[in-house]
């Protein structure tokens, strides 16, 4: 396009990715207020018991409720958060807001065994040498047990991590709080590394399960599970799969020895009162 503008290589050539940029822009300076005004609002996802299909836990997702542009995913605005250190009182808040929720519907199910919380920890929080405090708190001011925590951090954010940006993690999983390995399968982990990081939970990407969708099931992506999974039973650790859509998906992780699951087969990420309804239901 800018060739047939005159071939000036100052004009931008892309009028969409201009769009963009100021639409970036205009998200970015209007995050602090949005928190303020209390923009954000969370959707869970349940995470679900292959074995019997009964409520683990659910997975606390942010959303941005925007006054012009609507309802926008995480992708659209972590990202920025990210960048301008906004995702530190946001993650606050969303940690906040999510052990509150999970307290309570602890609460109300007393009998129906301890509900987990999942949360998303993004690499700047990890920085943030106010983490453990952070957690600390929020969990002594809620009542939760630490133990119905779980804090998602993928595996990028801890490739070669240096023991520095793992002690705040080694900290809260001391206390008994859950971390699990998000995304794992998609950055380039050495398998070994694994025994030096505080986890107890691999969350195997999607992009695997998107292989048990065929029929029948992709060959290579099986045997990689099935690998997986031994390897982290061996070290002790749980697997969780995400992006299930289907029975057969879920069947087939079932047979590879998966723990637990999560994917819209079960259910989309909605409102708090869906996962009520669920563990009243006590089964997906
Ligand atoms: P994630 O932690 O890997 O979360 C799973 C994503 O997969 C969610 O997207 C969820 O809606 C989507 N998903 C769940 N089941 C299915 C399925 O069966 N099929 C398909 N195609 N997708 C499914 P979402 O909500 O758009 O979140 C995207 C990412 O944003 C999350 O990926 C997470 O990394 C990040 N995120 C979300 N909430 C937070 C947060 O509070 N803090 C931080 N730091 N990151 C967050
Ligand atoms: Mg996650
Ligand atoms: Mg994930
Ligand atoms: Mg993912």
């Amino acid at each position: 396009r800018a060739k047939s503008a005159g071939g000036n290589r100052y004009e931008r050539a892309d009028p969409e990715a201009d769009a963009r940029a100021i639409t970036r822009h205009g998200l970015t300076t209007a995050l602090p207020a949005a928190l303020d005004r209390g923009e954000f609002f969370i959707e869970y996802q349940p995470l679900v018991h292959l074995g019997d299909g009964t409520v683990h836990g659910a997975e606390a997702l942010v959303r941005w409720c925007h006054p012009q542009h609507g309802v926008l995913g995480p992708d659209r605005f972590i990202p920025l958060a990210e960048h301008t250190g906004l995702i530190v009182p946001l993650g606050r808040w969303v940690l906040e807001e999510a052990v509150r929720q999970a307290r309570f519907w602890t609460h109300r199910h007393a009998d129906g065994g301890p509900l987990r919380i999942n949360v998303n920890l993004s690499p700047t929080q990890l920085h943030h040498p106010g983490l453990v405090g952070d957690i600390t708190d929020v969990l002594e001011r809620s009542g939760l047990a630490p133990g119905a925590l779980c804090l998602e951090v993928t595996e990028s954010a801890l490739i070669g991590a240096e023991e520095d940006l793992l002690k705040p993690l080694r900290q809260v999983a001391e206390m008994g709080v859950d971390i699990a390995l998000d995304d794992f399968g998609t950055g380039y982990s050495n398998l070994a590394n694994l025994r030096r990081l505080p986890v107890s939970v691999l969350k195997l990407d999607r992009s695997f399960t998107r292989g048990m969708q065929q029929h029948p099931a992709d060959p290579v992506d099986m045997k990689i599970v099935e690998g997986i999974v031994s390897l982290a039973h061996s070290l002790e650790l749980a697997v969780t799969v995400e992006g299930v859509e289907t029975a057969a998906q879920a069947e087939q992780l079932r047979a590879l020895g998966c723990d637990t699951a999560q994917g819209w087969y079960y259910a989309r990420p909605g409102a708090p009162d869906r996962i009520h309804s669920l563990l009243l239901a006590d089964a997906v």
